[in-house]
């Protein structure tokens, strides 16, 4: 018997979970077939650096149909609705397909509509959002020309794909500035809704410790529950005001649409609950779940999506195969982080373990937690590696899917590095490699 396994979505978590699939079944084993509403896959961590007119959309954009392996069927539609009791996905165009095991990888969209006058007057003249790539592409307009004033970059609320870009956006502003002589007349502002700078608090101190350095100001607890783009302020719920002459904003996240028009499939924001080892959804046993699409307590990263290929696929088969499913997906997420100068830092964590200082991914590594310019090459590689290696759904040679302890400084030594700030400070955190 042939399997039907149908696979919403084609971006990152899609397209590596498909490819995965075909190298595990014949054509006769097993049909697959991928839906994506378009056919234009951008390699999202890449609309960081177009802003500053270190990358362009050409450059980061690429047909989906031609990231499938061959005897993969690619369908462009938008889903409709799913059928979890018929086994039937309904798709815009009319089509209807029967499937054995669903996989929900439609990741997470933007909302910006979600938070008040976000779009009304000065959306995209001086109100812009760069997790698109039409918002990218217009704030490399204004930034090209903007050399006095206020910028605040503003993430409106958690959760969000890859929670440290507009951290990253903030570090190269700085740089960026720097570079164009204006830096001094440019007030840097970031502005979140956490008690600090970032979530977990190895990562906080040293994120904040890095705002401070570079003169970025931090306005911590702050809900934005309006965006006034004619009168260029942001509005907290609980009366405060940030005032700005440019504001580079990241919408409210959720799930795909139709995951609420799929009754039993998602939760209340459109994620899918599932299992946080298995990625086994809790909607159906034959409907699994990858990437920024669940609710899983770990980054929504493209990282994260491809460690849980693996996990994906082999109980995939172990469930067409009424074999017990596998626990292993240990919430491992990693993330370079740039830090403006040609250097960048990065983090390597999961579900039990906040990030630690040490080497990744064993004691010969790249350092972790720690701003180096070999850091700043591996975030440029990643690209490379995203088309041919994650994409494909290939294994990183040396680097498998769970968290490696090896080259972690684990215990009081990793207490002293990253808990005393002298050892935050750039002089000792960084690398001249
Ligand atoms: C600015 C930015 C920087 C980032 N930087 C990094 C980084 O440095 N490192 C990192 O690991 N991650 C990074 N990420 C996050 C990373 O890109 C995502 O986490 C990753 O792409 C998630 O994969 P996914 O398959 O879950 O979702 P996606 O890759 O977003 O794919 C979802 C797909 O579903 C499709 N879809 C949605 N709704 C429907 C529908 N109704 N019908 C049909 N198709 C639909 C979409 O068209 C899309 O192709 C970044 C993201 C952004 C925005």
């Amino acid at each position: 018997m042939t399997h039907r396994i149908v696979i919403l979505g084609g971006g990152t978590g899609g397209t590596l979970a498909a490819n995965r699939l075909r190298r595990a079944y014949t054509s006769s084993e097993a049909e697959i077939t991928v839906v994506d509403s378009n056919d234009r896959h951008v390699y999202q961590p890449g609309l960081l650096f177009v802003p500053f007119g270190l990358a362009s959309l050409d450059e980061i954009v690429r047909p989906r149909s031609k990231q499938l392996r061959n005897g993969i069927n690619f369908e462009t539609s938008a889903v409709d609705h799913v059928d979890i009791a018929a086994d039937q996905v309904h798709l815009a165009n009319g089509r209807e397909l029967d499937y054995d095991v669903l996989v929900v990888a439609t990741g997470a969209v933007l909302q910006p509509e979600e938070t008040e006058g976000m779009t009304g007057p000065g959306w995209m003249e001086r109100v812009f959002t760069f997790y698109s790539p039409e918002g990218a592409g217009a704030l490399e307009g204004a930034f090209a020309t903007f050399s006095e004033g206020r910028v605040v970059v503003n993430p409106i609320d958690m959760p969000i794909k890859c929670p440290v870009a507009p951290l990253e956006l903030c570090f190269l502003a700085d740089w960026y500035f720097t570079e164009r002589g204006v830096r001094e007349k440019v007030q840097l502002t970031y502005v979140t809704p956490l008690d600090a700078a970032f979530t977990m608090p190895t990562s906080a101190r040293l994120l904040g410790h890095m705002l401070t350095e570079r003169g970025i100001e931090l306005v911590t607890e702050f809900n934005t529950g309006e965006v006034d783009g004619k009168g260029g302020r942001l509005i907290s719920y609980d009366g405060r005001e940030t005032p700005f002459d440019l504001a580079v904003v990241v919408p409210l996240h959720s799930g795909a649409e139709y995951v609420g028009r799929s009754p039993g499939l998602g939760d209340d924001l459109n994620f899918v609950p599932s299992d946080e080892h298995t990625l086994q959804s809790r909607a159906k046993p034959n409907v699994f779940a990858i990437g920024d699409a669940t609710n899983l307590p770990t980054s929504k990263a493209g990282s994260v999506t491809h460690f849980e290929g693996e996990t994906l696929v082999r109980n995939i088969q172990a469930f067409l195969d009424h074999r017990e499913l596998l626990a292993s997906f240990d919430g491992h997420s990693n993330c370079f982080i740039e830090a403006g100068f040609s250097k960048a830092l990065l983090i390597d964590f999961n579900y039990d373990t906040e990030p630690l200082p040490g080497r990744f991914p064993a004691k010969i590594g790249v350092p972790l937690m720690k701003e180096s310019r070999l850091n700043h090459l591996g975030k440029l590689m990643f690209q490379w590696f995203y088309w041919h290696v994650l994409l494909p759904g290939r294994d990183i040679p040396g680097i498998g899917s769970s968290m490696p302890q090896a080259g972690k400084e684990i215990g009081p030594k990793a207490a002293q590095t990253a808990g005393r700030d002298p050892g935050l400070e750039t002089g000792q955190g960084s690398e001249e490699v």
